[in-house]
């Protein structure tokens, strides 16, 4: 059995709503098998929930962290002085208390468990917890999906998920990055952010500002993708990102694309080029300029890896407009592109939509976006024989080792193929990144050998 109990001492100040605060957490504590500690002395790390109501509130609040700091040393600050700020714009608590562990605002029970969980993890208990802090995966152990959202605000006329999920909720930005923390410890060396729309994460909670680490960071995807890629520096691994909406605020992640943990990929669901076919699809961010938007994004990041998705043969497309949508493809040179037949979903608007497109007229078209294509990525691939490629091994056997690049999201893209070193001492491992010499490619996939 476990050994003993990890023990929080608990500071309650303020107003009833305040005292409600402490009671859920000390439940959540309880429940979660912490006990309580009656003394600084017993205690292995302190909760202060605070008031910030008036002035001698603020200080008696800032006494009582002072006074936890200095008989413990492990504080954990919540509740309404925790999201106060001077007249600087400036953090108070952590001004005047730089060394607290976390701080977060009130009514935040899910933000203080998660700081709880991080400075003071639980021992594994294996008869009580039947589960792993990461949860239950289906993936291999070396990488994992990171789920931020659930549901989409948008209405695209082929589409039917909103109907079946709802509308955006954003999980909180804590939650988030707790759940990559516990998936980097548990040994994942790639995380696969996805959602409906990882360009709206957070709208509906207006970016509300969340704490990690006893920073504040607002729930807003420039942010997470920021401290993810912070984070992933530590365990020396690779954030990816899914279904990246063109909204003119994307550009700021290309930037953070260059240093080696936010991998230079961007799944971006286009569907169409042509305005007009955008509009019946009511597709979001149909106005940008998108050939320019990839251009300069490979203007910052020459690396980048575009992976989009079109439909062909939407409801009235045109022959012109699908012509458009070939020359588009021809001018963007996208790397990796999934093109479907339009399908008519049951339920979905554009089913209504006149002047639906035969079927094999339809298959017609994407046939030849996938040829379009297939020279297009046979090109693409060509340039990269000669150049040193790291790769993250998915699979080893005795003729090497199935890998992927920054280039190859699992399931959807290419793959590296790794001959097997020529030093037998030199054995590849399933979840090793290896630099590769890229020495073959065909259409969608390459081959090379360890250096
Ligand atoms: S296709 Fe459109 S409506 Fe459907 S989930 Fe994506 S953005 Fe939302």
């Amino acid at each position: 059995m476990s050994a003993t109990p990890p023990k929080v001492g608990f500071v309650s100040l303020g107003c009833p709503k305040a005292l409600v605060d402490s009671e859920q957490i000390l439940t959540q504590l309880r429940a979660e098998g912490y006990e309580t500690a009656k003394s600084y002395d017993g205690a292995d790390l302190v909760i202060v929930n605070t008031c910030g109501f008036i002035d001698s509130a603020v200080q008696e609040s800032l006494d009582a962290i002072g006074e936890a700091l200095n008989e413990n040393g492990k504080v954990i600050v919540t509740g309404c002085l925790g999201s106060k700020k001077d007249a600087a714009g400036e953090d108070i608590v952590q001004k005047v208390h730089p060394k607290v562990l976390a701080v977060t605002g009130p009514h935040a029970l899910g933000e203080v468990m998660n700081a709880v969980h991080l400075h003071l993890p639980k021992p594994h208990e294996p008869f009580l917890d039947l589960l792993p802090p990461q949860g239950v995966k289906l993936t291999p152990k070396h990488y994992a999906y990171l789920k931020i959202s659930e549901g989409c605000n948008h209405r695209c006329s082929f589409c039917i998920i909103p109907s079946m999920r709802g509308d955006l909720v954003s999980r909180p930005i804590a939650d988030v990055m707790l759940e990559a923390e516990n998936l980097f410890t548990s040994g994942v060396k790639e995380l696969l952010v996805i959602s409906q729309d990882t360009s709206a994460y957070g709208v509906d909670i207006k970016f509300r500002t969340g704490f990690w680490n006893g920073k504040p960071v607002r729930t807003h995807m420039t942010e997470l993708v920021a401290s993810l890629g912070e984070l992933a520096k530590n365990y020396d691994a690779w954030v990816r990102l899914h279904y990246v909406y063109p909204y003119p605020h994307v550009d700021d992640i290309i930037p953070l694309m260059n240093g080696g943990h936010v991998l230079p990929y961007l799944d971006v669901p286009l569907q169409h080029s042509h305005p007009d076919v955008l509009k019946r699809m009511k597709r979001p961010a149909n106005g940008e300029k998108n050939i320019e938007r990839i251009q300069a994004w490979r203007k910052i990041c020459p690396d980048i890896t575009i992976r989009s998705t079109f439909i062909a043969g939407f409801p009235g497309e045109t022959e012109e407009e699908f012509q458009h949508l070939l020359a588009f493809l021809q001018e963007a040179q996208i790397d990796r592109l999934g093109c479907f037949a339009y399908s008519p979903v049951e339920g979905a608007a554009a089913n209504a939509l006149a002047a639906a497109i035969p079927d094999d007229l339809r298959e017609e078209r994407r046939g030849r976006v996938m040829q379009l294509q297939e020279k297009i990525s046979r090109d693409r691939l060509q340039a990269k024989i000669g150049k040193t490629q790291r790769v993250l091994i998915d699979s080893v056997d005795r003729n090497g080792a199935v890998a992927r690049s920054s280039a190859d999201a699992p399931e959807i893209d290419g793959v590296v193929y790794v001959k097997r070193p020529y030093d037998p001492a030199r054995q590849l491992k399933v979840g090793e990144f290896v630099d590769v010499t890229v020495t073959a490619a065909d259409a969608h996939d390459l081959w090379g050998s360890v250096d």
